[in-house]
């Protein structure tokens, strides 16, 4: 009898899971559109997602396999429920799914009776074995994952960019490399495009129908959908961007928005893309001598490191559930036409709502500006239209424009969280959470990250080209026309001394500020208060 796998929309591909070894398995698919109503989700994401596996459908069919295709307004439990009994399938064959709201999903049918089969997730590079021999059982508060350790520990094991026993190049890392502003130097090649066709521009007209609002539009939409492809993205990207990937790797740039990014992390968190293949032709392409070591250790840290990391971090706190959780969850929906409509994923009345820990005791709504009202900020206003455009933008943005303005100023990490979740077409629970909850916003209390990734207006100032033609001034700390975030950035510390300045990595600015006279921290403190009230009434920062 043939057995039958549900395919979750994230694992779009036949050489994971139980697809890899059962040529004859049926496939089962299905699209949920209580799940795409649930947020105001990117339409370029919901057409990314819809269309890979649409297409990933047909691509199967075509190799013979039977394919069961289910789309309707429930969830998905229950459409799996309802076709189980329906097709009188036997228990359905299923990996573990990797987004914790799925495995609920799923979880509630079978409490209804559904019948699955739990299978191993091949996609990924490291099982939860591997974590616990790195760092034991268990995630409270005050304890600390290194992800260096983890790296280290998922380079001897897996043997990737090992010689003789060693580290390639004799080191680690070499992220001390990886730090040039970008001025010019090299011009980034033009990407590929990939045209629409009907099946696209159908999902194209249902989406717009079943799922009007949404933050970003699908405006042209050229985005991989198919496995060739997936293909010829990777291949661009491997010969033409990460031979330069290493040295501009946090630079940000109005002229360059993407650098030398490969932009590929969301057709790699639906597997189009399995990390496994990808890193094995970076290590290839680095053997050959076509492309730096600095830069081919760089990428790989990013996947076989940080992606793997994040994704045990969420797992191993359940979803930032095992810590504190705020005793004040943010209610002020009402900022912005898009945020009311995810009231229902953090009602408190929702069973199973979304963490909200905030080690950092941030409770301020997250001001209109980043759901694209302009705030007069370069450096912020840049990135949200490049991010309501494309539902990307590199992680420097994202980490020390878009999440260290909203440390600075206290506004909510539940809320930053779903303001991430609903605008990139990478996001998923399991590596949206660990990113913003953990490594940018602090709200762990550091389990994740070492110390609050926070900074000046110097920062930007040196890695981008925002502040030249911004009207606000980064070197000017004070007074009307000046950069907010150096205000911002002294006012932070001195509110969190209590918690932060004994971390040894802050010891500096510590010493820094406490050079500051008095009446001058009052002057900071005033001009800090004064840009958080006006982005918080949607005004220009003056
Ligand atoms: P590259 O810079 O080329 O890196 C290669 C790959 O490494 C990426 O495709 C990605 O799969 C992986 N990777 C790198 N860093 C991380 C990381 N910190 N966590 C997980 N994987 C990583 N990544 C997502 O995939 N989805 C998210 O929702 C997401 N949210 C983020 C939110 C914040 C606040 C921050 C700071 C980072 C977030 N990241 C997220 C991580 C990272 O920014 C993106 O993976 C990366 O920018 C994607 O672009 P790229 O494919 O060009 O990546
Ligand atoms: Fe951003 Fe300040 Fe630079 Fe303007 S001056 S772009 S607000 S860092």
């Amino acid at each position: 009898e043939r057995s039958w796998v549900f395919v979750p929309c994230d694992r779009l591909n036949d050489r994971i899971g139980p697809l890899a070894t059962d040529s004859d398995a049926g496939i089962i698919l299905v699209e949920s559109h209580a799940k795409g109503k649930s947020r105001p989700y990117h339409h370029k994401k919901v057409l990314l997602v819809l269309s890979n596996m649409r297409h990933f459908a047909l691509e199967q069919i075509e190799r013979g396999r039977h394919v069961l295709y289910l789309n309707g307004p429930e969830s998905y439990g229950e459409q799996l429920f309802a076709a189980q009994q329906r097709f009188r399938l036997g228990s359905i064959l299923s990996t573990r799914a990797a987004e914790r709201e799925l495995r609920k999903d799923l979880e509630r049918g079978c409490a209804s009776g559904l019948r699955l089969e739990d299978r191993p997730d091949t996609a990924w590079l490291s099982t939860s074995e591997d974590w616990q021999e790195v760092f034991g059982k268990g995630a409270s508060r005050g304890r600390q994952f290194l992800m260096e350790r983890f790296y280290r520990y998922m380079r001897r094991s897996t043997g990737i960019l090992m010689e003789d026993g060693n580290y390639a190049g004799g080191k680690l890392s070499y992220d001390e490399q990886n730090r040039e502003p970008y001025r010019g130097q090299i011009t980034p090649p033009p990407r590929p495009t990939f045209a629409q066709d009907a099946i696209t521009i159908e999902l194209l007209e249902m989406m717009q129908r079943v799922n009007p609002i949404a933050f970003g539009s699908a405006d042209g939409f050229d985005l991989p959908v198919t496995e060739a492809d997936a293909k010829s993205a990777w291949s661009f990207a491997l010969d033409r961007l990460l031979p330069f990937f290493g040295p501009w790797e946090d630079a940000m740039s109005t002229q360059e928005p993407m650098l030398f990014h490969s932009a590929l992390s969301a057709l790699m968190n639906i597997s189009r893309l399995l990390p496994r293949e990808i890193i094995a032709d970076v290590e290839t392409a680095y053997h050959q001598g076509k492309i730096p070591l600095a830069s081919a250790e760089g990428f790989i840290r990013q996947i076989l490191g940080w992606r793997e990391f994040m994704r045990h971090i969420h797992d191993t706190t359940d979803g930032f559930r095992t810590l504190p959780q705020s005793p004040d969850p943010p209610s002020n929906r009402e900022a912005h036409a898009y945020s009311a409509t995810i009231v229902q994923t953090i009602d408190p009345a929702t069973p199973d709502r979304p963490a909200t820990p905030s080690a950092l005791d941030a409770h301020l709504p997250l001001p209109p500006a980043y759901w694209g009202d302009r705030s007069g900020m370069r450096c912020l206003d840049t990135v949200v239209a490049q991010v309501r455009d494309q539902g990307w933008s590199h992680h420097i943005t994202r980490l020390m424009v878009l999440s260290n303005l909203a440390v600075l100023c206290g506004f909510s990490p539940r809320e930053l969280t779903d303001w991430f979740w609903v605008a990139y077409i990478d996001a998923y629970d399991w590596v949206v959470e660990s990113n913003v909850l953990g490594m940018a916003t602090f709200a762990d209390g550091g389990l994740t990250a070492t110390k609050p990734y926070v900074s000046g207006a110097a920062y930007i100032n040196r890695m981008s080209d925002y502040c030249g033609k911004c009207p606000l001034d980064p070197k000017k700390a004070l007074g009307p026309g000046s950069c907010p975030f150096t205000a911002l950035y002294w006012t932070f510390l001195e509110r969190h001394a209590d918690l932060l300045q004994s971390n040894q990595r802050l010891r500096m600015p510590y010493i820094a500020l406490g050079k500051k006279s008095a009446a001058d921290r009052k002057a900071l403190r005033e001009r800090a208060e004064a840009a958080v009230a006006q982005l918080g009434r949607g005004e220009i920062v003056t």
